[in-house]
C-alpha cells in the first residue's frame, strides 16, 4: 500500500511543511494534509508520526467478505503518537470552519470525538438504525459490502450549524453521501467530509459532487 497525501486544496503535505514557522508554532491550513505540531513537536516529528500512522493501517484480506481488503485502523489507534498526529492533522484542516462534528458509527466515532474536542465544538453520533433512543431521521444507502441505514437524532444539530462529517474510510462513498443527505434533512449545513483513508480506486468522492472532501491518506 503506497501513501498519497491529498487535501481539499490539493496541497501536498510536503508543501505545508515547507511553510516557515518559528519553533513551537503550529503550522496550520493546508487542507487535510496540514499538521498541527503538538507542543515540542517539530515538522519532522509530525511528519514522521503521520508516516508511522499510515504504516499502522493494515489490510485484512477477504474480510468481511471474499474480495474485500479491509483497512484495519486498530493498530494506528493503539499508538498514541500516530493517533494524536492523525487527529491533529484532520482537525486543523477545518479549524474555524465547523460548528459540529458528526461521526459515523463505529470507527468514525473514534476519530470524530477527539477532532471535535480539538476544534472546540460538539460531537454528534450518526448511528446504525435502531440505536438512538430519541426521535430520529434516517436514510438507507448501499455499501462496498451490503446495504445499511443510518440515523441521527432530529435535534442533534441546529439549522444554522456547519457540520463536518467524519469517518475512517471512504470506499464507495455511499455512507458519507448518505450522512451528508441526513445532516441536510435534519436541517443543518454540511461544511464538508473528512476521512482518514480514501480508497481512490473506488471513486467514492464522485458520489459527492460539490462537497468539500478531505482525506488524510489515499491509496
Ligand atoms: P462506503 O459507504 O462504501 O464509502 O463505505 C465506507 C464505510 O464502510 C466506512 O464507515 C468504513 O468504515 C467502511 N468500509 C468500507 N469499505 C471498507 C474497507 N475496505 N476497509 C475498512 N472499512 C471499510
Amino acid at each position: 500500500m503506497s501513501r498519497e497525501s491529498v487535501s481539499r486544496e490539493s496541497v501536498s503535505r510536503e508543501s505545508v511543511f515547507r511553510e516557515a514557522a518559528p519553533p513551537g508554532v503550529c503550522v496550520r491550513g493546508g487542507g487535510a494534509s496540514g499538521v498541527e505540531k503538538g507542543e515540542g513537536m517539530t515538522d519532522t516529528s509530525a511528519s514522521e508520526a503521520l508516516d508511522r500512522a499510515f504504516g499502522l493501517i493494515r489490510e485484512i484480506r477477504d474480510y468481511p467478505k471474499p474480495g474485500i481488503g479491509f483497512k484495519d485502523i486498530t493498530p494506528l489507534l493503539a499508538d498514541p503518537l500516530a493517533f494524536g498526529a492523525v487527529v491533529d492533522s484532520m482537525a486543523e484542516a477545518w479549524r474555524g470552519q465547523v460548528d459540529v462534528v458528526a461521526g459515523i458509527e463505529a470507527r468514525g466515532f473514534v476519530l470524530a470525538a477527539p477532532i471535535a474536542l480539538a476544534l472546540g465544538v460538539g460531537f454528534v453520533p450518526v448511528r446504525k438504525s435502531g440505536k438512538l433512543p430519541h426521535e430520529t431521521l434516517g436514510v438507507e444507502y448501499s455499501l462496498e459490502y451490503g446495504t445499511a441505514a443510518i440515523e441521527m437524532h432530529v435535534d442533534a444539530v441546529r439549522p444554522d450549524q456547519r457540520v463536518l462529517v467524519v469517518d475512517d474510510v471512504l470506499a464507495t462513498g455511499g455512507t458519507a453521501a448518505a450522512t451528508c443527505e441526513l445532516v441536510e434533512r435534519v436541517g443543518a449545513r454540511v461544511a464538508g467530509v473528512s476521512v482518514l483513508l480514501e480508497l481512490g480506486f473506488l471513486a467514492g468522492r464522485d458520489r459527492m459532487p460539490g462537497r468539500e472532501l478531505s482525506a488524510l491518506f489515499r491509496v
